[in-house]
């Protein structure tokens, strides 16, 4: 299909991306932005690709997983990256911009692009009221991209659950911990399933009565991050913070998430009084997460808390619990590889509503449409990213399949296995060198065929 117009939906991160890449390819882009008429509940500044929370991008080392993908997103012309140089601010290595300045510019660069008609207002669905057919507004364009963002408008979320069914669209995170299984005491941990000791893909931190008591009392006296006005205090009963199932009484979490029942702990051959099971979150089994320890602990308090835990007293956590609101689709049910909705072809999505988290890789996932899509509007298909490095990585994330779909950052684990028993500071050098070289191998094949 010939693509010589865009609509794209929401002016943030992903959007202004994706809008800039299409225009700079010559597609006619109309950028649809409801601010300043109608703000989310996070919004404030009436400029595009507002940071709604912290001013960082985190790291930008290049032996980290997102300073490879900051790398990866220069390489391939990224608005976000030449914005945050031009408005920096110290902050040792991370990459940390002046929020206001931020905004301002990459509003001033969209808005000096000839090829983007921004629209001030909101756009409410993706189809015409009470029928299948294409909404008209938007029927006119060859594309439409919806980067409406975690807190996309009811309507437009709605809508976009009568168009992927709404199984697929979830508006609440709950994310558990995710350790480094590297820094996980294997002299007290051990492998093994319920009723299933030879099942490699759990390791269980055994607690005895002592152990439970202590960690139950400083999950109640934990210091929690106080929820939003707008983040529905609404749990789920499969999905109750663990602090909160906690308070419920003594035994409620030996009862609950962390059942002993069906364990031997090999190091006393009886079962334990409770047990914390760590589920492996990669093929490779670099990194796993705590079952059922989704929390609104503080991210400080987490680390504490969770490092009583026997077995995890030096764990590294690569990513720490929260809960949320955050509308995302289920992508590996409801994206095609090039993430075109598999129920409306002519939609893409692009942002943190495909099930990327994080603001870098928000960015990274609207320019890759962006560019993806420019190069169709001038003929030819774009190879993805091979999934060693960082922006392959995060895509391949959206396509394999898992038992619950959850948003993701970027992380060294989501790439191939390196097969190395290194330590860890070398393991993360080794994996962005894989990732550094697959990726200029990449982009050499890329421009040496034109298409970049
Ligand atoms: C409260 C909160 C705090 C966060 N804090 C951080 C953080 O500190 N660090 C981090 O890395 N990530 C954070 N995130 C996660 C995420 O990275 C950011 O939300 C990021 O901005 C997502 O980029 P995006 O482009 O997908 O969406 P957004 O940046 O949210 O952009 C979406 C745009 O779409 C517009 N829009 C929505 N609906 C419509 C509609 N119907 N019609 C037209 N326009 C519409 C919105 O006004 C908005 O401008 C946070 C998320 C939330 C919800």
């Amino acid at each position: 299909m010939a693509i010589a117009s865009a609509a794209v939906i929401g002016a943030g991160l992903a959007g202004c991306e994706c809008a800039l890449a299409l225009a700079d390819a010559g597609v006619a882009v109309t950028l649809f932005e409801m601010k300043p008429g109608r703000f989310s509940p996070a919004h404030t500044n009436a400029d595009f690709a507002e940071l709604v929370c912290s001013n960082s991008f985190r790291s930008d080392a290049p032996d980290s997983a997102v300073g490879r993908l900051k790398e990866e997103m220069r390489a391939l012309g990224s608005v976000t990256m030449r914005a945050a140089a031009a408005t920096r601010i110290p902050a040792g290595k991370a990459l940390a911009v002046d929020r206001q300045l931020f905004a301002a510019e990459i509003t001033r660069r969209v808005l000096a692009q000839p090829g983007v008609r921004v629209e001030r207002r909101a756009i409410a669905a993706l189809e015409a009221p009470g029928s299948g057919e294409r909404n008209p507004e938007l029927a006119a364009y060859d594309v439409t991209v919806v980067s409406a963002g975690p807190l996309a408008s009811d309507e437009l979320a709605a809508s976009l659950g009568r168009l992927t069914g709404e199984e697929h669209l979830y508006f609440y995170d709950a994310i558990a911990p995710v350790v480094d299984g590297a820094s996980v005491d294997m002299d007290i941990a051990f492998w093994g399933a319920r009723y299933q000791p030879e099942d490699c893909d759990y390791l269980n931190c055994p607690m005895n009565r002592e152990e439970y008591s202590a960690f139950r009392q400083a999950l109640l006296d934990g210091g929690r991050v106080s929820a939003r006005e707008f983040e529905e205090e609404r749990h789920f009963e499969g999905c109750m913070p663990v602090e909160a199932l906690a308070e419920r009484g003594f035994m409620t979490l030996a009862f609950g998430p962390l059942k002993p029942v069906g364990f031997t702990d090999p190091r006393t051959g009886a079962r334990p009084f409770a047990l914390l099971q760590l589920r492996a979150e990669d093929a490779n089994k670099s990194m796993f997460n705590l079952v059922g320890c989704q929390t609104k602990l503080t991210h400080g308090e987490q680390e504490r808390i969770f490092r009583m835990a026997p077995g995890l007293a030096r764990a590294e956590f690569v990513r720490l619990g929260s809960m949320h609101r955050n509308t995302f689709v289920n992508a590996p049910k409801a994206l095609a590889p090039d993430l075109s909705l598999l129920a409306a072809p002519r939609v893409y999505l692009a942002g943190q509503i495909t099930g990327v988290e994080g603001y870098v890789e928000s960015a990274a996932c609207g320019l890759w449409l962006g560019r993806q899509l420019a190069a169709r509007a001038c003929g030819f298909e774009l190879p993805l990213p091979p999934e060693e490095c960082a922006l392959g990585a995060l895509l391949a994330h959206l396509r394999r399949p898992a038992r619950r779909f959850q948003p993701s950052n970027v992380q060294f684990g989501l790439m191939p296995d390196l097969g190395e028993k290194a330590r860890k500071t070398k393991r993360k050098t080794l994996y962005a060198e894989r990732a550094e070289s697959a990726f200029g191998a990449w982009l050499d094949e890329v421009r040496s065929a034109g298409q970049t």
